[in-house]
């Protein structure tokens, strides 16, 4: 095993996942995850190359730093990883407000930021700074380099991202819109246009994530124009458990009519929403497709919405292209696997000249991706194209070492 490994961290509130790369080459190494930190129940498993699926030992109770030492030990501990050096880090940290357009190598005004955004990533922006402090002290003296869920987004323009609220709020708040899901978008993109012969630099695309969390980007000459997440997560397309946009007033209307506090409309938004809230059944699309295609109704209302938002959203997205996107970009545990929803969201499009090819359609998957669109169509181009915002942080974090 060659000596030079990035270790990728993507450290959440309560879990950690893991991923080893060698410099260039998109199948990790190793991966691992730890659930349920900071709990007596915590609990991980990690995997060494196509090898079999491990359990982690993690000490009761342990914290993120408890977490990332079980997990190296373990890859350690493995013939194939004996000699494991670690030549740099990369973090994947979800909010990097209006600080941060780029990947940036860590030092403390670095991590100060971060902390400092705690307002506007609430659930994540504490463990993020705690998973870098913790690399720091596990790896003294190798380079740890911080990739941004938002930075992509940091190009669109104040008429795209301004609300149309007072201005002071703006201005002493920083609200306005922000985009999530970055290095997926860019991964995506830069990875269709290659695979469609493209000039990324010079291009009109349009990509859909669509995991649990749910976002589409306009990508115009290489560059974010336009995004359908804002402030948080939360706005924007359908999700598992999140409800995208609603009506700003519902607020209002839920805590004088249904005498909800602001806690609890919060929580109904965000983890009782979306396909799981509208079936009544499951976030899951697996669960919810199985019942549609046996004639659920509630499952088949669900998906319908979820593809009719992501079809409005799209078409919506085209504005800041200004032109028909030339390729539409399918990914996330969704979009890559499930012919039903690039079905019927393609139906909605037809105004746009997608041709769909059912053949293609439902070939295409996780695996190697695949155009879904008739071959030699006139009109634009549906692909799948499978993310890896893993190996997107351990290309950006070797760029910058
Ligand atoms: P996360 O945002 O948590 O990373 P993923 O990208 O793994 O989520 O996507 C999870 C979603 O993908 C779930 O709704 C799951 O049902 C869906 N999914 C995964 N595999 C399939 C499949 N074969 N067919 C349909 N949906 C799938």
């Amino acid at each position: 095993m060659p000596a030079v490994l990035i270790l990728v961290i993507n450290c959440g509130s309560s879990s950690v996942k893991l991923a080893l790369f060698q410099q260039n080459d998109p199948t990790p190494v190793a991966t691992g995850v730890i659930d349920r930190i900071g709990s007596e129940f915590i609990e991980g498993c990690y995997r060494v190359g196509e090898g079999p699926r491990q359990k982690l030992e993690c000490p009761p109770n342990g914290d993120h730093a408890a977490a990332l030492d079980a997990a190296l030990n373990a890859f350690r501990a493995e013939p194939a990883l004996k000699d494991l050096t670690v030549t740099a880090v990369g973090h994947r940290v979800v909010h990097g407000g209006q600080y941060f357009s780029a990947p940036v190598l860590v030092d403390d005004d670095v991590i100060a930021k971060i902390r400092s955004l705690a307002p506007l990533a609430p659930v994540h922006a504490i463990p993020n700074a705690l998973g870098i402090e913790s690399a720091i002290r596990l790896f003294p003296g190798v380079p740890q380099v911080v990739v941004f869920d938002t930075a992509f987004h940091q190009s669109i323009t104040p008429e795209v991202y301004r609300y149309a609220i007072p201005d002071d709020l703006y201005q002493g708040h920083q609200i306005r819109r922000y985009g999530f899901h970055g290095t997926s978008h860019a991964y995506v993109a830069e990875e269709a246009a290659r695979s469609l012969g493209l000039d990324f630099e010079n291009c009109r695309l349009i990509s859909a994530h669509l995991g649990n969390g749910c976002s589409a980007t306009a990508v115009l000459n290489g560059k974010s124009v336009d995004t359908s997440m804002g402030l948080t997560p939360l706005e924007g397309l359908v999700m598992g458990t999140r409800s995208g946009n609603v009506d700003p007033n519902l607020h209002n209307f839920l805590a004088k009519e249904a005498g909800l506090s602001l806690e609890e409309i919060t929580d109904l938004l965000n983890r009782k929403s979306g396909l799981a809230g509208l079936s009544g059944i499951s976030n899951d699309l697996r669960v919810l497709t199985e019942k549609y295609l046996a004639g659920n109704q509630a499952a088949k209302l669900a998906i319908d919405v979820f593809c009719f938002r992501l079809a409005r959203e799209i078409a919506a997205l085209t504005i800041a292209l200004k032109g028909m996107p030339e390729a539409l970009i399918f990914t996330g545990g969704i979009g890559e696997n499930s012919c039903l929803v690039r079905g019927l969201v393609l139906s909605h499009l037809t105004a746009f000249g997608f041709e769909l090819d059912p053949a293609r359609n439902e070939a295409a998957g996780s695996e190697s991706g695949g155009v879904v669109t008739v071959q030699d169509s006139n009109g634009p181009t549906a692909i799948v194209i499978p993310t890896n915002e893993e190996f997107a942080i351990a290309r950006a974090t070797a760029g910058l070492c």
